[in-house]
């Protein structure tokens, strides 16, 4: 959905004078977010509606013009998703993509700032993380609305096309007197933004209520949370992690102070060829599936800093992936491999497992 359509989707919720019930859009996300803890001193306010691919809601407390801001941060959000969206001709990231091989694109600050922080991510965790991965999403099926294979799995031949063109390093980005541009060296390339768009624009919907004097909010767009600030009470926002096979189950309750947590789960878009799971997330060193983990939740400073890393640990799996997120301040990890045992980096706040 681009912005415009969700503007005439927000005005008509507005005119209608309700603001849409939660419950139902927050069971597909991949975690779940408890607000309770009304107080007189301030009302509890929330705008949900479905954007980026999932479904993205903002909770905060405040007066009477709160939930007016929300909705402005929610449209600031679909703003942000206009700019990167892969899936849409006239985003910015799908003119870095047309252009692969040949010209360099001038972009907005905002999304110069998010190919530059993704880098930065995809540098971190050595390319387990890479945003160009698109030309393995697609050779896999997972860029459809229903993902699939039409006959068999890709051969030999096809995997190596597909992973000539995934290199994060062959991004190129500059800036000069006509602002900042961003170019992909070789023709093909294809940058994915589904492991960090959420996260970055989550961060954006944070600072936009900062700016308008809302510093205690909450962000939550699919499997990614962002929590500023605290409840009214004092109280932290508390976020329910969810069970990779059981979605009505938590598998642990965690506090948020200032922090983002996102989940990247085996459940979120799968299918079964030959009698093996295959899911979204994708190994760029050999171009396969991940199928060692069901999920991994990383808490981290920001949004985009948990989202990049979650998909990260996805792929390096509990051993490498632990051992990455122990090197990174503010970072914590909890992995459930596919086997279900479930392990923790040594500052995971909450090691009680609830099912
Ligand atoms: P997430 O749910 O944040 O882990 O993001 C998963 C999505 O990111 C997938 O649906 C793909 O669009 C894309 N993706 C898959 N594998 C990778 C990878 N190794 N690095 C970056 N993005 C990926
Ligand atoms: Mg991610």
């Amino acid at each position: 959905m681009n912005s415009a359509t969700f503007i005439a989707n927000l005005v008509c919720r507005i005119a209608a004078g309700f603001r849409l019930g939660c419950l139902l859009q927050c069971a597909a996300m991949a975690s779940f977010v408890f607000a309770a803890g009304l107080t007189d001193a301030a009302q509890f306010h929330h705008t949900t509606g479905p954007l980026l691919h999932t479904f993205v809601e903002i909770k905060a407390y405040g007066d009477n013009q709160t939930g007016c801001v929300l909705d402005q941060a929610f449209v600031e959000m679909g703003r942000i998703n206009d700019l990167l969206n892969n899936y849409d001709p006239s985003s910015e990231i799908s003119a870095i993509n047309a252009a692969a091989g040949s010209t360099s694109v001038k972009v907005s600050p905002e999304t110069f700032e998010a190919l530059n922080e993704a880098k930065k991510y995809a540098r971190l965790s050595s390319g387990a993380f890479d945003f160009t991965v698109g030309p393995l999403v697609s050779l896999w099926g997972f860029n459809r609305e229903h993902p699939g294979l039409a006959g068999d799995d890709p051969d030999a031949r096809l995997l190596k096309q597909a992973l000539r063109l995934v290199d994060y390093r062959a991004l190129k980005l500059g800036a000069d007197l006509t602002g900042p541009h961003a170019r992909l060296k070789h023709s093909g390339m294809y940058i994915d933004v589904g492991a960090f768009g959420k996260g970055f624009a989550a961060d954006r919907a944070l600072a936009f209520l900062r700016d308008r004097g809302i510093p205690n909010a909450l962000v939550a767009a699919g499997g990614t949370i962002c929590a500023a600030g605290s409840k009214p009470d004092n109280q932290p926002w508390q976020i329910g992690i969810r069970h990779p096979r059981n979605d009505s189950t938590f598998l642990t309750v965690i506090a948020l102070h200032d922090q983002s947590v996102s989940t990247s789960g085996d459940y979120e878009k799968f299918y079964y060829t030959a009698g093996k799971r295959r899911s979204h997330i994708i190994d760029p060193r050999t171009g396969l599936p991940v199928s060692s983990v069901q999920s991994v939740t990383v808490i981290a400073p920001s949004g985009i800093a948990s989202d990049a890393l979650s998909t990260a640990l996805f792929v390096l799996g509990p051993g490498d992936g632990l051992r990455l997120i122990e090197k990174l301040p503010g970072c914590e990890a909890l992995v459930v491999t596919a086997a279900g045992e479930v392990v923790f980096s040594s500052g995971w706040p909450q090691k009680t497992i609830i099912y």
